[in-house]
Parts: structure tokens; sequence; C-alpha cells
């Protein structure tokens, strides 16, 4: 099958968010995730665009993550194709150091990922991350800490 052509667009955005990522901060040199093309019915509700998983260290490789990611993805704008995949990454980092799940938070990934990116994440009206900065900041207070 041929690969998608937005399929490959996002792989190279995540790609370069990552790089982004490990040059500016130390923190985040060993961050390493790759996109993973999900289905439909893993992103029941409408908001719904991607989650991350820690992946079970293989030898000789460095410890990686995995970013599944939604069919809306694929469609979305630019802006919250990234701002998605900014606070995904913000969520690697966490795993990454292994904080403890009951402060790895949505609210500590969007810090991380403010810390990372140097801008917050931003939130639009359908409640999905965004770079766009006329949406909401910080996280709203109705989603899932
Ligand atoms: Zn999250």
């Amino acid at each position: 099958m041929m690969p998608d052509q937005r399929e490959v667009r996002l792989s190279r955005l995540l790609d370069s968010l990552l790089r982004q990522a490990r040059q500016t901060t130390p923190a985040a040199a060993n961050l390493h995730a790759r996109l993973h093309m999900g289905r439909s019915a893993q992103f029941p509700a409408p908001r719904d665009h991607a989650f991350c998983e820690m992946m079970p260290p293989e030898p000789g490789r460095a410890t990686w993550c995995r970013i599944t990611v939604a069919p809306r993805m694929l469609t979305a704008p630019r802006a919250r194709q990234e701002g998605v995949l900014r606070h995904e990454i913000g969520h690697a980092l966490l795993f990454l150091h292994d904080v403890d799940p009951a402060t790895h938070t949505e609210l500590a990934c969007d810090e991380a990922a403010r810390l990372l990116f140097g801008e917050p994440i931003y939130y639009d009206r359908e409640d999905v991350q965004t770079t766009d900065p006329t949406g909401t900041t910080p996280r709203p207070s109705h989603l899932p800490r």
C-alpha cells in the first residue's frame, strides 16, 4: 500500500519537534518517539486525538515512546496537529524520566511541553491542544487533570 502523504507529513512534524526538544533541553537529549496510526474505534470522543506509551526496552536500542494518533489527526489543522504532538511529547518526557503516575498529570505534560518548546499549550474551542494563541491556557478545568 502507498504510504498516505498526510501520514508522512505528520511523522515528519513529530520528528522535527523531537529534534527541537533534544537540541534545546538537556533532559530531552535521549527522547525518542515514533508515530503510529491508530483506528477510529480507539478514539471514541471527538476530542480524542492521540496517546503516548512507553515501549518495552529492546536490546541495542534507545528507550522510545509510541505516539498513536487518531485518523482525524490527518485532516486536523496544522496548529492542532502540532499542539497535540507537543502535548504527547510532554508525556514522553515524563515517561522517560519515570515521573510518578500521581504527578504525571495532563497539566504536568503541558508544563513539560512549555519548557521544551518555549510556548504554552493552548486549547481550542473543542478542547483540543493547539499552538494557536487565540486558544485558552492553561488547560480548561473541566477536562481530566
Ligand atoms: Zn495527555
